[in-house]
């Protein structure tokens, strides 16, 4: 039997206001249901967005110590379940289970790190300019949080979000991906059993335009951080200008690898694969496009393609499976529909191409490694974003080819060199215009201790994770306090 999940709302797990619900099934095997999920609807925005404001102003006076005390004992649980959500996440989601443990270290990480900031939410003293006068900067909350996330880090990407904006002092309501309810309930509950006091986070539960849209619209609603595709992402920010509500958003990407002549070929072909294949390519920073220098061309291309071939595929908790399937009927159908594109346009289908329905397979969306070639830059399969294991392979003569066609696309999130020429790398580091550059390392492998977020169509508003320049700049508003302790007038500016 499906567990029967419920939304989260003022300190209680309760159904969905008109009680339907749908399911949600694992990729790998559609036949087994997780969970029946709560279809919610604006009613049950309203009764969390309430919840989640009434829980304000006590939650925005708890000493942010005490605050970071909850994320401690968050952390320190996610630890001791570590396997039992690893696990969830890759049924649920279907990435491997090194990858889904992954998924939830990430998260450890993350609530340990905010748990710390709760000691260092600091601003800063100024001089003033009169005497028996100071002022300062403080960090205060925004206020109520609506959080959106995307299904591929079911973990990881709620708490890079409910972590940092509960410690700020702000209330969230916490609106998972449809794909990914489980996992994300799972975390709630999680964050109940530290001690988190109703009604800062609440949970409801549902689809994009049912509820996703009148929690973003929600006039008590002050700040919108939302993950997920670009289309969405740029509905979202037109909405939230004219309500004047803090926005963030990561969306998309389409990121690039520079392979020179000099590059260390098994590191680059290692990086490569990982980049491209990793998580089915189901990353906002999979490499999607390897771009590729002259001289080393067929030796990269013929090795790179020995190793994708070998590449077993498969439900994702047998551990000599490398990759799983893909979330969902539509994305599978739609990685499809691109491998068509992709071959209408001209390009070379070098290996791969398939839905993949061997053995265990058979019920899952799975499809095979594959591999473009003789792909020109312009080409869709080369500038949209496919998410999926799917590459593009782009010919370049020197660096500032290779850095023109990287940078040529509307999206600016991860991009990567292999070379071991030092000033190769500098000018590479320069010159890509991505929010996130790794010079010999893959587009994938971001810290939670840096800010992380991209440039052009990627992104808008403060970056993600990291402390200052990152997540607490999103989560914090500053306010100046000038303190005159003259008992007289005193009047900045105007000559005496
Ligand atoms: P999606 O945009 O379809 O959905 C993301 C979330 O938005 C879901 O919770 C969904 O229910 C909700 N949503 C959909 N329509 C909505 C609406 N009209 N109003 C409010 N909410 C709405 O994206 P997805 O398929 O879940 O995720 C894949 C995308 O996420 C990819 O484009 C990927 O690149 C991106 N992503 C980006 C990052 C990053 O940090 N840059 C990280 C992970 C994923």
């Amino acid at each position: 039997m499906p567990e029967t999940i419920k939304n989260y709302i003022n300190g209680e797990w309760v159904d969905a206001s008109q009680g339907k619900t749908f399911e949600c099934c694992n990729p790998a095997d559609h036949r087994e249901v997780l969970g029946l999920i709560p279809d919610s609807d604006s009613d049950d925005i309203d009764k969390a967005v309430s919840a989640a404001r009434a829980a304000f102003p006590a939650w925005r006076d708890t000493p942010a110590p005490k605050r970071g005390e909850v994320l401690y004992r968050v952390a320190e649980i996610l630890v001791k379940r570590k396997k039992e959500l690893g696990e969830l996440c890759c049924r649920e989601m279907g990435k491997v289970i090194a990858e889904s443990l992954g998924d939830v270290q990430e998260a450890i990480d993350m609530a340990y790190y905010m748990a710390g900031e709760g000691r260092r939410l600091q601003g800063e003293t100024i001089p003033s300019e009169l005497p028996c006068k100071d002022a300062k900067s403080v960090r205060v909350p925004v206020g109520v949080f609506a959080q959106i996330t995307p299904w591929n880090f079911p973990t990881a990407i709620p708490i890079w979000k409910l972590a940092p904006a509960i410690l700020c002092g702000n209330t969230v309501v916490f609106k998972p991906s449809e794909e990914s309810p489980v996992c994300a309930t799972r975390l709630v509950e999680i964050f109940e059993e530290a001690g988190l006091p109703p009604g800062v986070l609440n949970l409801v539960h549902g689809f994009g335009e049912s509820a996703g849209d009148p929690l973003v619209r929600h006039p008590e609603v002050d700040g919108v951080s939302f993950t997920g595709s670009n289309a969405v992402g740029e509905q979202l920010a037109v909405i939230c200008a004219t309500q004047h509500k803090e926005f963030m958003m990561e969306t998309g990407g389409k990121n690039p690898i520079i392979i020179m002549d000099d590059a260390n070929l098994e590191l680059a072909v290692e990086g490569a694969l990982w980049g491209a294949f990793g998580t089915t390519g189901q990353r906002c920073t999979a490499a999607s496009r390897l771009i590729i220098q002259d001289g080393i061309y067929d030796v990269f291309l013929k090795s790179f393609t020995e190793k994708a071939t070998k590449i077993t595929i498969g439900n994702g908790l047998n551990t000599k499976n490398q990759m799983g399937p893909i979330i969902s009927t539509e994305q599978y159908e739609k990685v499809l529909s691109y491998i068509e594109i992709g071959q209408k346009e001209g390009a070379t289908l070098h290996l791969g191409g398939n839905a993949y329905k061997e053995g265990d397979c058979a019920h899952g969306t799975f499809i095979e490694p594959t591999i473009f070639t003789n792909v020109k830059p312009d080409m869709r399969i080369a500038q949209e974003e496919i998410f999926g294991p799917v590459v593009s392979i782009i010919r370049a003569s020197d660096l500032g080819m290779a850095i023109e066609i990287a940078n040529d696309i509307q999206f600016g999130l991860s991009a990567a060199i292999y070379s071991q020429d030092v000033n190769q790398t500098a000018i590479a580091e320069r010159d890509l215009d991505a929010g996130l550059v790794y010079i010999n390392a893959s587009t994938i492998g971001a810290e939670i201790q840096l800010p992380f977020g991209g440039t052009k169509h990627t992104g808008a508003g403060p970056r993600e994770a990291g402390g200052r320049g990152g997540a607490l700049d999103l989560y914090t508003k500053w306010k100046i306090i000038y303190r005159d302790f003259s008992g007289r007038l005193q009047k900045a500016q105007i000559d005496d």
